[in-house]
Parts: C-alpha cells; sequence; structure tokens
C-alpha cells in the first residue's frame, strides 16, 4: 500500500491515506466480536488505506485486573490467582478458536508466559501487602498487552498482515500512574521511527490502547477510558487522515442510549461539543481524545462493530448549524458537593485562593463552582482524598460535605444566544430538585447538580422535552421513523 502520501492542512502534513482504527473492549469481547473487527480493517484496506488499529482489552478484563490486584493489595493471594486463572482460560480459549497451528501455539505460549508474569506479580504485592499505582498499573497494563497481541496474530491468520507492536515502546508518558501524561513529541518520533514503516510496508499494526511507559520503560495507563486517548495520540503523532472509534452505539447519540431508548445518532458533531460531553460523562468517549485530533484537525468518526454499515457520528472542527437548541445530554455520577462557609473571610484578599491551593495540593479536580455571599460551594468527583481536604479547609472556614450528587450536561453550539431555552430546562424537570447551576463560559453547556438517584428520571424528561422533533439534518431520524413502524 502506498497511500502514505502527505498533504498540507492547517500547517501540518497529513497523511490521508492513513487511518486510526480502535475497537472497544466489547468489540474484541470474544472470537466472533475479534473476527468482525478484522473484517472491518479488511474493508477499510480494501479502500486502500493503511489502518494501524488500537485495541482496548477485551471486554471487563479491566475490572477483572483491578480487583486481582486490591486481593493481592489486602493479602488474599488465593482470590488474585482464581481471578487470573479464569481470565487465563479466556484468552486461551478465544485464540483457540480464532487461530490454528503453528500461530495458535505461539500465541498460547505468549498468553501463558504473560499470564506467569502477572501471576509472579501478584504474589509479590500479595506477600509485601502494598498495592502502589505503580503496581496497579503494571498488573492492568496485561489486558491490552493479551489482547493486542491475539488480534495481531488473527489478523496475520486472516490475511490482514497483522503485526503486533508493544504499545509501551511508543506510548511515552510521564510516572503520574494511573492517569499518566503522554509526551507527545516522543510518541510522534516513536511512531514515526516503529509504526509508519510498517504501515507503508502493507502491514497492519495492532497495539494496545490504554497502556504506555515512562522514559526509563516503567509501564503506566492512561486512566480508565484511555484506548480511546491512544488512538488520538497515534492518529496525532502520524498525522492521520481519521480516527475511527468502533464501540458499541452507533456513534454519539443524543443521550445514553442505556438510559433513554429513543435515543438518536447525532450524524455530526464539533470538537467543541464532543470534548464537553465527554468531560461531563459521556462515556462514549475518553475526554482527553478531541485535542491530539484537534490540535491537527483530523476528522474523527464513532463507529458501531456490530452495526459497521451504519455511517457512525463524524465529529469535525466545525459542525453544521442545528435547529435544535442541544446535541446530547450527559450525566456524571459519584459526585460531592463541598460547600465551604466563611462569613467574615470570604471576600477577604487571599481567600478563595487559600481555597484552591488546598485542592490543588491534593491534585482534586473541581468541575464547578458557585458562590454566595458567605459560602463557595464545588463539586470534585467523589474520592478518598475528601476527608483529608475537609481537614485542611476546616482551619479556615466550616466546612459541609454531600455525596451522591450528579451533574446533568447538556451540550450544544446552538444555545448561543437563544431566549428561554433554560425555562424549558427547569420546567422539563421542575419535579426534581435542582442544587446548583452552571451554563459553562464556553456558551455550549448548560449544567446543574441533582441527587444522583434523580439522574434517569431528569435526562428522559430532558430528552422528551429537547428531542421529541429534532432537526433532521443533525439527528438520524430516520432511524426512530423505522424503529416505529
Ligand atoms: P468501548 O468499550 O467501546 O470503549 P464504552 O463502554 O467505553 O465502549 O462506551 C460506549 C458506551 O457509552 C455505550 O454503550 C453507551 O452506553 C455509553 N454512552 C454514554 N453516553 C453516550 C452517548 N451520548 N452516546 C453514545 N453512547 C453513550
Ligand atoms: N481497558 C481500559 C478500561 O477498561 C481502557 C479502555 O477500554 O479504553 O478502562
Ligand atoms: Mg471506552
Amino acid at each position: 500500500m502506498s497511500e502514505t502520501k502527505k498533504t498540507q492542512t492547517h500547517g501540518s502534513e497529513a497523511r490521508t491515506g492513513l487511518v486510526v482504527m480502535k475497537f472497544g473492549g466489547t468489540s474484541v469481547e470474544d472470537a466472533a466480536a475479534m473476527a468482525r473487527t478484522a473484517a472491518i480493517v479488511r474493508g477499510r484496506r480494501d479502500r486502500g488505506l493503511s489502518p494501524v488499529v488500537v485495541v482496548s482489552a477485551m471486554a471487563r478484563v479491566t475490572d477483572q485486573l483491578l480487583a486481582a490486584a486490591a486481593a493481592s493489595g489486602r493479602g488474599d493471594k488465593a482470590e488474585a490467582l482464581a481471578i487470573t486463572a479464569r481470565l487465563r482460560t479466556r484468552h486461551i480459549e478465544t485464540a483457540a478458536e480464532l487461530l490454528k497451528g503453528d500461530l495458535f501455539a505461539v500465541v498460547e505460549s505468549a498468553i501463558c508466559h504473560e499470564f506467569d508474569a502477572l501471576d509472579d506479580l501478584l504474589k509479590g504485592i500479595a506477600a509485601v501487602g502494598e498495592l502502589t499505582k505503580r503496581t496497579t498499573d503494571h498488573v492492568v497494563s496485561f489486558g491490552e498487552r493479551i489482547s493486542s497481541q491475539i488480534v495481531a496474530a488473527a489478523f496475520a491468520q486472516l490475511g490482514l498482515n497483522g503485526v503486533h507492536v508493544d504499545a509501551r515502546t511508543c506510548i511515552i508518558t510521564d510516572d503520574h500512574y494511573g492517569k499518566a501524561l503522554p509526551q507527545e513529541d516522543a510518541i510522534e518520533a516513536a511512531l514515526v521511527e516503529q509504526v509508519l514503516p510498517l504501515m507503508q510496508a502493507g502491514q497492519t499494526p495492532v497495539m494496545g490502547g490504554f497502556i504506555g511507559a515512562t522514559a526509563t520503560g516503567i509501564t503506566t495507563t492512561l486512566g480508565r477510558g484511555g484506548s480511546d486517548y491512544t488512538a488520538a495520540l497515534v492518529g496525532g503523532g502520524l498525522h492521520v487522515g481519521a480516527i475511527e472509534i468502533w464501540t458499541d452505539v452507533n456513534g454519539i447519540m443524543t443521550t445514553d442510549p442505556r438510559i433513554c431508548a429513543d435515543a438518536l445518532r447525532v450524524k455530526t458533531i464539533s470538537f467543541e461539543e464532543a470534548a464537553e460531553l465527554a468531560y461531563f460523562g459521556a462515556k462514549v468517549l475518553h475526554p482527553a481524545t478531541i485535542l491530539p485530533a484537534v490540535q491537527k484537525s483530523i476528522p474523527v468518526w464513532v463507529l458501531n462493530s456490530r452495526n459497521a454499515a451504519n455511517e457512525g457520528t463524524k465529529i469535525t472542527a466545525l459542525a453544521p448549524p442545528c435547529a435544535s437548541p442541544f446535541k446530547s445530554i450527559a450525566a456524571k455520577k459519584r459526585l460531592t458537593i463541598i460547600d465551604v462557609v466563611a462569613s467574615r473571610m470570604l471576600m477577604t484578599h487571599g481567600y478563595l485562593k487559600a481555597v484552591f491551593d488546598v485542592f490543588d495540593h491534593y491534585e482534586c479536580a473541581i468541575d464547578m463552582v458557585s458562590t454566595s455571599e458567605v459560602s463557595i460551594s464545588l463539586t470534585v468527583e467523589s474520592n478518598d482524598k475528601l476527608p483529608a481536604i475537609c481537614a485542611e479547609l476546616s482551619k479556615i472556614a466550616d466546612v459541609k460535605l454531600e455525596g451522591h450528587k450528579a451533574l446533568i450536561c447538556m451540550v450544544g453550539e446552538d444555545i448561543r444566544g437563544q431566549n428561554g431555552i433554560s425555562g424549558r430546562v427547569f420546567s422539563a424537570i421542575r419535579h426534581i430538585n435542582v442544587r446548583m447551576i452552571s451554563q459553562g463560559a464556553s456558551e455550549i453547556n448548560m449544567s446543574f447538580m441533582i441527587e444522583e438517584s434523580d439522574v434517569n428520571d431528569a435526562i428522559r424528561s430532558l430528552h422528551a422535552e429537547f428531542f421529541a422533533a429534532p432537526d433532521p439534518t443533525v439527528f438520524d431520524v430516520e432511524a426512530r421513523a423505522i424503529a416505529n413502524v
């Protein structure tokens, strides 16, 4: 394949014939799913494109590895090894269904080698009785390390010239274990040196998402859902023509279809809108995914590996104008509201800085802030540092915590300058108690806090209000019409 020509776009050179194809956990959950993935990749190669493939761990494996790590951390070696024994069997059985002869023997021995190393690691953690973030990253990395080797072998067997690349040789990060920061220049250099020549030679590189390594070779991860981020980093580093995120729904929908069965596919959405949605809880994309694509103006597609004929959602710099104010509704759960009350000091010089410094010290990101004359209310993801944060804040104010909160975030560029939208929003959910309200400075989102237990009700009420008659140029209304026949 010679489709690696470069064209000039926005100051950087795009290799328009290259495409990153990322397949999430459900798209590689078993042998049948891996075979569907191979057929989709074949389709791109048949069109003359050169794909580089990024895969997640098989569905639910990351959770199980985390459970094994936790069991070892509390000294329960038997439980940890029972989990890995089940995972070993699942991976070998999947490989056995897909691969034949020598290739199966090679992959089976590679899988056993990985699981032996994992078991040794878990035994070591159980012996020491201490689980650090660094060792957790090491344990959890095995999911993507192993799934990518099986998929690469399947692609080799199926005539797609699959070749495995250990992502840890390309995705160079800092040592912020659990949520490592990618070093984009080093990543680009490694990709151009190791992955590009494979693609130019007609091979299909397959690498695990989510995992990376420091410059000194210590394994790291990019945070939960991070395979999307890997896809964007690879796309940005290689200046590809498109990034495809293959998942288990038809694209970015008007809300999570698990909550609202009549959610519609959004045909096109802007980078800005997608980033806002991802940050505020739409699990379909990792929040950091958009940035590397934006920087190089690379279109991102969200597509369904179970329904590959569907057009999916295209994420681009500019979305077409839309008659409906919102594109989608997201919910972020497991939030805590922290009320910081200090009647005398609130407006004194340096006070807000002192409050924010406490959050900064504990590396705790704040989602929303609202102030009144005597108090500041902040929302954060519920986490185990909150008791320490509160103890620190109590030195300068009275502090109150309220857990089990959720943020509903409604996103759409077309709310800019429209009157009466908030009236419609709050009237649709007048039966629900709203705790805090914010309209983002970007003016493309409207967010408010409610009880976690009210999320489904709120989303369904808002969806009925705003997506009863959506703009057919932006939303896939035909699908709803067909479903209702
Ligand atoms: P993958 O394993 O492929 O990365 P994820 O489970 O991370 O897939 O993300 C896909 C899921 O995201 C869907 O099954 C859906 O339930 C959920 N989701 C949440 N919000 C949305 C939305 N607005 N559009 C589409 N899917 C959404
Ligand atoms: N396997 C990782 C997770 O479950 C990364 C991903 O799937 O994107 O979080
Ligand atoms: Mg995901």
